[in-house]
């Protein structure tokens, strides 16, 4: 079977990891942790760089980070992972989907005023799949506005939107760093800011809201979000060959893309916007209404040929957890209702071969040609 993702971890992360162990630095207070926040900070051009330990509880520090709670609407894409809606229901505030657009994933920057009502607080962004958001516009409709910037750039190390970082435009940015991103620690993730109260307020909500005077004495309540310093350890190591693995990525993708191009029957991720080149943090397959079966079927079918495959993001208004607590009742998206049926993504792991990718971009070839 070609797994759906394997990371890479030949470079130093075993030498840093032992020399976690020789100095006994394995909890959240180290060397590493400092050095990671410090090279990740400066990597996405930020002024402070917070370690926790996931993608996911980011989001959910951001969100109460900036404010945001009961009353309050946050906008955000359909098409995207639960942790983003969580995060905002999990604060108490209300989420409201934009559809996406059906070239590039994203949300349809074409449909964000719409969603803006007096009660919205934030925008939170999520760059999807390895293509940043149209940042130019975005930031725009954000300030006419005056909306806080949430960025969920978990997909996008090492991407850029016209030159400047993805993860370097939110009032609050995220990161993930869980195996399949392209660099991990395992689990793992950091939220960035230039905003100094800001980048307090977050590490005192990763680290339980201890506060001077008196330590087990709390005015608020936090999470123990904290990173470890064997985490960071790898990330350090990890870190020191993002522009390698960003080369590879992409080199990875224009292979698909190439092996690819003529095959009826299927919509492949965009290769280059004007703003940006794809990372293809996975490479994303679209099945043309032409196709007599859905992405579910066509995965079966590659997994049949020894295939790994994974399926597209369910989307948010079509969660049963949401339903039953009232919310999305009556939303319709059909762009992100058929990119959650027809879409999935091929191997795309840091560890692929060349041949893997061949094999992979030969079996999709075939489960395309046999319904014919
Ligand atoms: C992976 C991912 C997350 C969650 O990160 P975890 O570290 O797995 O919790 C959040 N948002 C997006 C867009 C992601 O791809």
């Amino acid at each position: 079977m070609i797994p759906v993702n394997e990371p890479l971890l030949d470079g130093n992360e075993r030498k840093y990891l032992l020399e976690c162990i020789d100095t006994g630095w394995i909890s959240s207070e180290g060397p590493f942790l400092k050095k990671f926040e410090e090279e990740f900070a400066k990597r996405v051009q930020r002024k402070y760089a917070i370690a926790v330990c996931n993608g996911s509880v980011a989001l959910d520090a951001a969100v109460v980070a900036l404010g945001i709670g009961a009353g309050d609407e946050v906008i955000l894409p359909s098409f995207t992972i639960i942790s983003c809606a969580a995060a905002i229901v999990r604060a108490g505030a209300i989420p409201v989907v934009v559809d996406s657009d059906a070239q590039t994933w994203n949300m349809d920057l074409s449909k964000l005023e719409a969603a803006i009502t007096r009660k919205t607080r934030a925008i939170m962004i999520v760059h999807i799949y390895g293509l940043p958001v149209d940042m130019g516009p975005l930031l725009e409709i954000a300030k006419k506005h005056n909306l806080k910037i949430i960025e969920d750039a978990a997909e996008m190390h090492g991407q850029t939107w016209m030159d400047r970082p993805c993860g370097s435009f939110g009032d609050i940015s995220t990161f993930s760093f869980y195996p399949n991103k392209h660099i991990t620690t395992g689990e793992g993730g950091m939220i960035l800011t230039d905003d100094p109260s800001l980048a307090d307020k977050l590490r005192s909500l990763r680290n339980l809201c201890f506060a001077p005077p008196r330590r087990f004495v709390h005015e608020e309540l936090g999470w123990n979000f904290r990173m470890t310093n064997l985490q960071a350890a790898l990330g350090v190591a990890q870190l020191e060959r993002l522009e390698l693995f960003v080369e590879r990525k992409r080199r990875m993708g224009g292979l698909y893309q190439s092996l690819l191009k003529d095959t009826p029957g299927i919509q492949l991720p965009v290769a280059e916007t004007a703003y940006a080149k794809n990372i293809y943090w996975v490479f994303g397959v679209v099945l043309d209404d032409t196709v007599p079966f859905d992405a579910e079927e066509a995965m079966k079918r590659l997994a049949a040929k020894g295939i790994g495959t994974r399926p597209f993001f369910w989307p948010m208004h079509e969660q049963p957890v949401f339903h039953k607590m009232g919310l999305f009742k009556e939303s319709s998206m059909p762009v992100s209702e058929r990119i959650a049926r027809r879409g999935f993504y091929l191997p795309s792991g840091l560890a692929l071969t060349e041949e893997q990718i061949v094999e992979s971009a030969t079996a999709l070839k075939q489960i395309l040609k046999d319904h014919n």
